[in-house]
């Protein structure tokens, strides 16, 4: 079997396995042009990178309908660069992040989604926002000035671990974080609904626990390079 042939084979395979209310969101980050192309031809469209460099030069050599992600850290210097194309920005973790975000949006007439990244897990390499830090965001007189952005959510890891009662743990902590901050902060709009937690190695547990978006690479693509 070619490599294009093993990744459809796990694709169709792992696919039918995620609910029709969760978003199957393939992280294609390191996977060549033609892979992608192959599992797009099975009708996927939703994929992510976490390098702009890399988001860049495939948005403009793939099919045009593709929904970009990206998962990353995000650069404030770099964000012009995707602007005008991604679809949803799943790693922010600074009000500094988002302005910049909310500037280069506005100067194209763009509404940009994102998501806010929490600090969940229990390893400290982990990034992402305290819940206080995000409080203290969505209260200051800087975020009801950003009219070019729309937070629809908050994103998460949990510990890279074998430890199922940890990831369960966190993954509930995180999942009350967004019901928390939906009901304070965004209890009139329907925008606020992605919770983007889970990965290849605990998406089950992390959509028992209420994820919208799971973020799957080695799944579908194998042990990246
Ligand atoms: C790489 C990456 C994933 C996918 O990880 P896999 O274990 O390969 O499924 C998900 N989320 C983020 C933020 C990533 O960087």
């Amino acid at each position: 079997m070619t490599k294009e042939e093993i990744v459809v084979a796990n694709f169709r395979g792992f696919a039918p396995q995620i609910p029709q209310n969760v978003m199957l969101l393939a992280v294609s980050k390191t996977v060549d042009e033609q892979i992608i192309k192959a599992v797009y031809d099975e009708g996927q469209r939703d994929f992510a990178e976490n390098k702009v460099q890399d988001l860049v030069r495939k948005f403009e050599n793939l099919p045009k309908d593709i929904n970009w992600h990206f998962i990353g850290h995000l650069q404030t210097n770099k964000v012009k660069q995707i602007i005008p194309f991604v679809t949803l920005i799943h790693g922010v973790d600074s009000l500094r992040l988002l302005a910049t975000i909310d500037k280069e949006a506005h100067k194209i007439d763009r509404v940009v989604d994102c998501l806010f990244e929490m600090h969940i897990a229990t390893e400290e390499s982990k990034f992402g926002l305290t819940t206080a830090a995000l409080r203290d965001i969505l209260e200051s007189d800087e975020f009801a000035k950003l009219k070019n952005v729309r937070v629809c959510g908050l994103m998460g890891m949990a510990t890279f671990t074998d430890e199922t009662d940890m990831v369960i743990q966190e993954f509930a902590l995180l999942k009350k974080y967004f019901d928390d901050v939906k009901k304070d902060f965004f209890a009139d709009v329907n925008y606020f609904k992605e919770l983007s937690m889970g990965m290849s190695g605990d998406y089950q547990l992390a959509i028992e626990a209420g994820s919208t978006i799971v973020r799957i690479g080695t799944t579908i693509f194998g042990e990246r390079r």
